[in-house]
């Protein structure tokens, strides 16, 4: 269904590092007018209102004022004030992920969405990646998931570890694909060159039976971003970064296979677009009834509960090591 709306009113708090790219977008985007941007950095403000031709506002208050809905990308540990501060103001809130750093955070702001009726989505941009929409539709009943993110050491975002910063992406996906509680988890990870964990793997076990294995570095000479599903007659593969997807399955999936050949390979279509793009056309049209809601709050806070868990197990089994080592 589309609207006659007029655009909807926009803005962005925190246009750093990935909120500039927001603003960018919604600068282009038929359904929104990017009324301006708030960062408490002013110059910096100025100079993305001024690539994007809106304003820099000089509050946050001003900036509610004058929009309907907001992006808040600033570091996660203001997440919660930000954008409790905007919903209690009756906006609109795209906020990034992860939600907030604590399940209670998350919890309230949750809450607070819906005794407010404000929609509150989450920057869990993956499931808009082109790869993970064509090839979800071949998901079906996952047995095995193997993740792997591994990148070289970032400049930024090493206020927080791995779990949270990045492999929070794959428990979301995971958590999207596998409709199943998890039963137990078994986790490793160390921090290498920071104070955080910079590589963490998590053996996860579902109800369902399904086991996940998930990896997550950052400090890897090369980058890869892929996640691999196995089912009883399939084998789904997708490669986040490079936006592709390829699917290997029986033929007859009631014949025992005897040759090759009774392998079919399928390649869906791919609308390899920037995923960010698609999330905030999401947002726009979730805020303006057109779609249902996507990577929810609710959804984004069963993805940190996750990977709160996961980190705890890394914290309790490093602990339990030393005090045996002792
Ligand atoms: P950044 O440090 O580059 O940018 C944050 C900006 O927010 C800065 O310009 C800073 O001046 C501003 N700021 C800080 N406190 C503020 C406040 N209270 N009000 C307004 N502005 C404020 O950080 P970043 O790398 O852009 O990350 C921002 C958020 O986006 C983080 O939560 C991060 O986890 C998330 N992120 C998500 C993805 C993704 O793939 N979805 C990728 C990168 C970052």
């Amino acid at each position: 269904m589309t609207s006659s709306l007029p655009p909807t009113r926009v803005g962005v708090i925190g246009v750093g590092h990935l909120g500039q790219h927001h603003a960018r977008l919604l600068s282009e985007l038929p359904r929104s007018r990017l009324v301006g941007v708030f960062d408490t950095n002013r110059n910096r403000a100025e100079r993305i209102a001024k690539k994007t031709r809106s304003r820099a506002f000089g509050s946050l208050e001003s900036l509610l004022a004058d929009t309907s809905a907001v992006v808040v990308a600033t570091p996660t540990e203001t997440h919660f004030s930000v954008a409790r501060q905007a919903l209690e103001a009756n906006r609109d809130v795209l906020v990034e992920k992860p939600i907030t750093p604590s399940l209670d955070e998350a919890s309230r702001l949750v809450q607070l969405a819906s005794e407010k009726g404000r929609l509150l989505q989450v920057g869990h941009v993956e499931r808009f990646n082109g790869a993970v929409l064509a090839a979800r539709e071949w998901v079906e009943n996952p047995r095995f998931v193997e993740v792997h993110r591994l990148s070289p050491f970032p400049d930024r975002s090493t206020d927080i570890g791995v779990i949270l910063d990045v492999m929070i992406h794959d428990i979301d996906i995971l958590l999207s694909l596998v409709h199943s509680s998890v039963e137990s988890i078994d986790a490793i990870g160390t921090a290498v060159l920071t104070e955080k964990e910079d590589i963490a793997n998590a053996r996860l076990r579902f109800a369902s039976g399904c086991v996940a294995n998930i990896t997550a570095s950052r400090i890897s000479y090369q980058t890869m971003r892929k996640i691999r599903i196995f089912e009883p007659d399939r084998y789904i593969s997708i490669d986040y970064h490079k936006q592709d997807a390829v699917i290997y399955r029986k033929k007859d999936p009631d014949k025992p296979l005897s040759r090759p050949e009774e392998i079919e390979r399928v390649t869906p279509r791919i609308r390899k677009t920037e995923p960010l793009r698609l999330e905030l056309e999401a947002f726009l049209a979730a805020c303006r009834g057109e779609r249902p809601r996507a990577a929810t709050g609710e959804e984004a806070r069963s993805a940190l509960q996750l990977a709160l868990e996961i980190g705890n197990r890394i914290r309790t089994d490093t602990a339990l090591r030393a005090n045996e080592t002792r």
